[in-house]
């Protein structure tokens, strides 16, 4: 694998995988998309083009579709794979979970059988650090104990676990699975981010409409954390740095031997968690959100959401250990690129 190489990224028309198509180009890869637009526009791809100057190939197929997906590994020379593919809404999974598992672990497995006939065994996979369920303590490191408790969380766990048995069953493979803490802004130009549908469910898409004025005021759920202020305590992550840390994972598989990819864990896939390792609470992000957009940001505290845990946040040294990755952008500029997408 070379930086000219072709790199497929399923669900790269959605929200981190569309940032991440830029970081590659950034350096010199050439992604192909495949994205069913199941929860994303095919307009984003004129934006990749305005912000990159080059459009990337792109597949409006299923990843499911074993047919679909040859044909293109058949058209294109796919040097590595980016597996950002899923259904990723908690709520939505407990209410469908056939549907959850359907999509998330039948693509993952149609993709890893049509690799595997092309000879394409370098794969880095969108985990989540919902993996760790509530954790025993923070930091979170990669080795600590694996408790999801919802269907979404669960169908991560589960393709986790089907990589690592592919990785047994043929160490030819190079595997990398990536857990990310809370992904959130937008590319600094303000022509990628996350438009969710409906009302958001997540902090920073909520409160990014209500200081837009089109929601009334925030829900703060929960007041009564042990936290400083009571508040829950996440890891947030600017997308930007998120997608560089892709790339750098690309490169880390890329300079190991086959069958030794799992770093300091020993043969396995590489795990790494990719966070800011710090926390911030919903107050200290309301604040923030308010010096960036110089607007009133109203709240009310409410009632725990079920399932929530107080705190969560990243031991992030792995990650920088490994892949000589780590976040450079701030609350203040995830607040402020959020902000920018929001108004374009
Ligand atoms: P997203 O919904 O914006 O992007 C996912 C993309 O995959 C969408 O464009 C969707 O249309 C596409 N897709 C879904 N199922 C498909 C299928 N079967 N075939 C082809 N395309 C399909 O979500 P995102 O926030 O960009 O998340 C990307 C990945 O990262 C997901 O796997 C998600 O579970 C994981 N992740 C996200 C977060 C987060 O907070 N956003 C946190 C941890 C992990
Ligand atoms: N949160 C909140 N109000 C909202 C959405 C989220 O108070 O409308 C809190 C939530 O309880 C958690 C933090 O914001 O403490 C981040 O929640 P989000 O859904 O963005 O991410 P999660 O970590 O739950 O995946």
């Amino acid at each position: 694998m070379t930086q000219n190489s072709n790199i497929l990224v399923t669900g790269g028309a959605g929200f981190i995988g569309s940032h991440a198509v830029v970081a590659l180009m950034k350096a010199g890869f050439t992604p192909v998309i495949v994205d069913n637009l199941s929860n994303s526009d095919a307009s984003v791809l004129d934006r990749i083009e305005a912000i990159t100057g080059r459009r990337p190939a792109f597949y409006p197929e299923d990843v499911r579709n074993e047919v679909a997906l040859t044909a293109i590994f058949k058209t294109h020379a796919i040097d590595a794979v980016i597996h950002f593919a899923g259904l990723k809404a908690v709520g939505e999974s407990v209410a469908e979970p056939l549907r959850y598992y359907d999509n998330n672990i039948n693509s993952t497995l149609v993709l890893c059988r049509v690799m595997a006939a092309h000879q394409v065994k370098t794969l880095i996979f969108s985990s989540s650090a919902t993996v760790y369920g509530d954790p025993p303590s923070v930091p979170i490191r990669e080795d600590f104990p694996l408790a999801p408790t919802n269907p979404y969380g669960r169908s991560k766990l589960m393709i986790e676990q089907i990589l690592g048995d592919l990785f047994v069953a043929d160490s030819g493979w190079k595997i990398g699975l990536l857990r990310y803490f809370n992904p959130v802004g937008a590319h600094e130009s303000g022509l990628i981010g996350e438009t969710p549908q409906g009302i958001p469910n997540n902090l920073m898409p909520y409160v990014s409409r209500v200081a837009a004025g089109t929601l009334e005021y925030l829900n703060v759920f929960g007041g009564d954390y042990s936290t400083p202020d009571g508040t829950g305590v996440r890891d947030y992550i600017h997308v930007m740095d998120l997608a560089e840390g892709h790339v750098a994972a690309l490169k880390y598989l890329e300079s190991q031997h086959a069958g030794t990819s799992g770093g300091d864990f020993g043969p396995g896939p590489l795990i790494v968690n990719l966070g800011a390792g710090r926390g911030y609470s919903v107050l200290e992000v309301v604040r923030a959100f308010e010096k960036a957009t110089n607007r009133q940001i109203p709240f009310r505290i409410t009632s725990r959401r079920p399932g929530d845990v107080g705190v969560s946040y990243a031991d992030a040294s792995r990650a920088r250990r490994l892949l000589n990755w780590q976040t450079t952008r701030n609350l203040d500029a995830m607040c402020a690129d959020a902000w920018h997408f929001m108004l374009k």
